[in-house]
């Protein structure tokens, strides 16, 4: 251990009967990687930084926005004036609050091109993400490069977390077979009180050190809204599914079977978007939501939903519109925010 000029930092974890000198050794050596730097991300990174982690890596492919900042505890104005990454935000104020740990602040989509290479050699991932698509594709690699990963996620007043150990079900795809378990909402659609998040970032963040102390993982799925103030646990033991494709070595998410497509509809200004995850989503329930956020009108088939210049058409069959555009990234942004995946 790097005990240097700063020979007491961890002096107050050192004396928790937990961690020790030996834990603190331990998780000197420790890499864990954070995937996403938004509400959880900035507080599990801070917290495994703070720890003294020896090495962790901080993914996130954003700018800040100034409504980031009601929860997303790292950042500053400043960062938004200098138009910083949040990954590249995160490692400077993490430099400035521990210099020892190797901090690396990665500007990048984490996605099925370069998921292996960014996880490879992580001891722990942890999940600061807000979208399940991105989920499942943690889920495939850690699956699949034997990695345990903590998986958390915060809307409203509400969250949970559960640990998924290196080689033992259950998995994610086990609790749910489809990036829509969400039930497609997302910060956007049904805003998120900033303890909620942090409170679960916290919990996330516990458990990694765990890990990363060699100690085994929870067995619960924790579920906890701290508006009601109630918390409760379910045994992960009971979620195991026997046909979880991820947990049968099927990897379909790093393996990138297209599960959405999009395409420009040619002389009609507008993008198609279709998902495989969005069939059979009742749209009363998209209506329901969108109706809190503007006008929406619509049928049993489809629902519409206008959004500046632009108009979402949400089919029955998991077809969207985006009318209004030829910019396919745009289409894309317009549907992960409204339609949600
Ligand atoms: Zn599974």
């Amino acid at each position: 251990m790097n005990v240097g000029a700063h020979g007491d930092r961890y002096s107050r974890q050192v004396i928790f009967s937990g961690i020790g000198h030996e834990g603190q050794r331990r998780l000197s050596g420790g890499f864990a990687v954070v995937v996403g730097c938004g509400a959880l991300g900035t507080v599990i990174a801070s917290a495994l930084v703070r720890a003294g982690v020896g090495r962790v890596r901080v993914i996130d492919r954003d700018f800040i926005e100034y409504h980031n900042l009601q929860r997303q505890l790292l950042f500053t104005e400043s960062d938004i004036q200098e138009d910083l990454p949040k990954a590249t935000a995160a490692e400077r104020h993490l430099r400035e609050a521990n210099s020892e740990v190797e901090i690396e602040g990665v500007v990048t989509d984490f996605n099925r091109t370069n998921a292996e290479k960014l996880v490879e050699g992580a001891d722990v991932v942890v999940d600061g993400l807000d979208n399940f698509e991105t989920r499942f594709l943690v889920n495939d690699v850690c699956r699949k490069m034997g990695v345990p990963w903590v998986y958390g996620g915060a809307i409203g007043s509400s969250g949970m977390t559960a640990t998924f150990a290196a080689g033992e079900p259950p998995c994610l795809r086990c609790l749910m077979s489809s990036p829509s378990g969400g039930e497609g909402l997302t910060c956007d659609t049904a805003g998120v009180v900033n303890a909620a998040a942090w409170t679960i970032a916290s919990l996330e963040a516990a458990e990694a050190l765990r890990l990363l102390l060699g100690l085994p993982a929870s067995k619960e799925l924790l579920l906890m809204d701290l508006w009601d103030r109630t918390f409760h646990s379910v045994p992960l033991s009971g979620l195991i599914a026997d046909d979880c494709p991820a947990c049968n070595g099927i990897y379909e998410f790093l393996q990138g079977r297209p599960r959405t497509r999009v395409t420009s509809l040619c002389g009609q200004n507008a993008v198609q978007i279709w998902s495989a995850d969005a069939v059979g989503t009742p749209l009363e329930r998209i209506k329901d939501r969108l109706s809190a956020l503007g006008p929406v009108e619509g049928n049993e088939q489809m629902v519409r939903f206008a959004v500046g210049e632009q108009e979402l058409v949400i089919f029955f069959d998991g077809r969207t519109i985006v009318r209004g555009t030829r910019d396919e990234k745009l289409a894309k942004a317009l549907y992960s925010k409204y339609v949600g995946m």
